[in-house]
């Protein structure tokens, strides 16, 4: 199994049956335990979670061997570390991924003005007119292009104070986080309150999803930007306190605990010892904490087959479909395109997406038909307009994540450009169909409602331009549908609407065992 290169954070738990270490890719919404063979879903992960990182320097007598070593070789005078004591800081990390749809222009690649080299004509018809080198901005030509980026930061969670650390940076990502337990809130004092407040962390992620995410080779006039599967938690980071003498006086040193470095050194540590005993800057905060739900279908016993990264699990067996809703399993309702009356290929992977209703909203002009719709995105045929002001619009997104975040976008919007007549049905009695786990939630489905409809603008339609940015897309009666597509050649191919996505777009696997 493969899983998206942008994060290799790890987690680590106790398994709840057996008590043995279990650790997963956070990514992760089913995991095993190799102790006792229990496969588990991972539940309770809306809201903010916190994790703690383990510090690589436990023990007081290392921290202060690492000091003395610091104090010498910064030239210090018989310098002596004394009393040392771990503390953890807190930071927020946010994580999403950022899509921005950029219309405008796009500078040509032309080599000669790259060279600099400028271009001489002759001014005048008469020969031996003068020659004049004409300066002409370089050409451009108009379109649209869709940028996508990971976003994964983390920013200061304590407050009021310079630790030296703006950010874990990094190490998050190449880190084994423990979940937040009884354990460490019994040893609360060794933990800086979280002051900053998660409203700043969302108004940071809004800032950041702006950084560094430009096309240098794109001139925007209108962009419409969504961060999609925005979530956020808390990390508390180890240092270490430790308190530092010299022939010039006394400092405190602060080390950090996992790359055994020191962060800086301050004259009066006192403000941080203030914050760590002190009550009046807690602020309580209500964090969600993970649940293991055994992973074994509600309805018929049989265990589901196992997708590590689905957040919606269909057994073969009894055919229900399931997810978590608010820590429980909750039956799911889909239906099956199309119906009876066309037979599905055999050897057909079902793959799900999100049908929702669609109303769009902008300068006080309401859209709620395919008629609207079509005036703003007008289709390269002939539209009945009598019929086509009876249709909603649907909007239309894979209810699964691939590795190429754009593709998600890419197969809902010719979905949503086809808006296929269908009639829905379901699967056969006693059949065992072989479904693609649904990676992508409903609410992610819904963010990327906006990037659907940029997708469906043509890029030369300036007065639809202004009309979309100001735009409120509303994704409403959230529908699962399993399509069925076919192998051919490298690709999965949808027959009846031809959409079709390389075979090797997944993250996981499908390959598995037919009961
Ligand atoms: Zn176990
Ligand atoms: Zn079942």
């Amino acid at each position: 199994m493969e899983i998206p290169a942008e994060s290799k954070v790890h987690i680590l738990i106790h398994c709840p049956q057996c008590r043995g270490d279990i650790e997963f890719l956070e990514e992760a919404q089913v995991i095993h335990c190799r102790f006792c063979g229990t496969d588990l879903l991972v539940a309770g992960r809306k809201g903010v979670l916190r994790y703690v990182i383990s510090p690589l320097v436990s023990e007081e007598k290392k921290a202060r061997l690492l000091a003395q070593e610091h104090l010498l070789k910064s030239g210090k005078r018989s310098p002596r570390a004394g009393e040392a004591t771990l503390f953890y800081a807190p930071f927020w990390r946010m994580q999403g991924t950022v899509f921005r749809w950029v219309f405008g222009s796009k500078l040509m690649k032309d080599p000669m003005r790259r060279l600099g080299i400028s271009i001489s004509i002759r001014v005048g018809s008469e020969p031996g007119g003068e020659e004049a080198t004409v300066s002409t901005p370089p050409p451009k030509e108009r379109g649209k292009v869709l940028l996508s980026r990971v976003l994964d930061h983390t920013i200061p969670g304590y407050g009021g104070l310079e630790l030296g650390l703006s950010t874990i940076g990094i190490r998050a990502q190449a880190l084994r986080l423990q979940t937040f337990s009884r354990e460490h809130l019994e040893m609360r004092e060794s933990f800086l309150p979280l002051e900053v407040s998660l409203e700043k962390a969302q108004a940071d992620a809004k800032w950041f999803s702006n950084l560094f995410f430009e096309d240098k080779d794109w001139i925007p006039e209108v962009t419409l930007q969504r961060i999609v599967g925005l979530r956020f938690s808390v990390i508390y980071f180890p240092l270490w306190y430790v308190n530092c003498t010299h022939e010039g006086g006394r400092e405190i040193l602060l080390l950090d605990a996992v790359a055994q470095s020191p962060v800086q050194t301050i004259p009066d540590g006192e403000p941080i010892l203030n914050r760590l005993r002190g009550n009046d800057t807690r602020k309580s905060f209500q964090f969600s904490e993970l649940r293991f739900l055994p992973f074994r279908c509600p309805n018929c016993g049989w265990a589901f087959p196992f997708r590590p990264l689905s957040i919606l699990h269909f057994c073969p067996t009894c055919r229900h479909l399931f997810g978590e809703k608010e820590g429980e399993w909750a039956e799911l309702a889909y239906s099956v395109i199309p119906s009876e009356k066309a037979p599905p290929p055999k050897n057909a992977l079902w793959v799900p997406f999100w049908r929702c209703r669609t109303r769009l909203e902008s300068s006080g002009e309401r859209m709620e038909t395919m008629a609207d719709l079509y005036r703003l995105a007008p289709p390269p045929r002939v539209v009945d307009r009598n019929r086509e002001s009876r249709r909603p619009i649907y909007f239309y997104i894979p209810a699964v994540k691939f590795r190429n975040p754009q593709a998600i976008q890419n197969l809902g919007s010719r979905l949503t450009f086809v808006q296929p007549d269908l009639n829905l049905g379901s699967f056969e009695d006693g059949s065992h169909p072989l479904t693609a786990g649904g990676s992508l939630g409903v609410e992610d489905a819904q963010d990327l409602g906006l990037m659907i409809l940029g997708a469906l603008i043509p890029w030369a339609n300036r007065k639809a331009h202004a009309w979309v940015q100001k735009c409120r897309v509303e994704l409403q009666d959230p529908q699962i549908l399993y399509f069925p597509f076919s192998r051919v050649d490298l690709f999965w191919k949808e027959l009846t609407t031809g959409i079709s996505f390389q075979h090797n777009a997944f993250s996981e696997d499908l390959a598995e065992p037919q009961r």
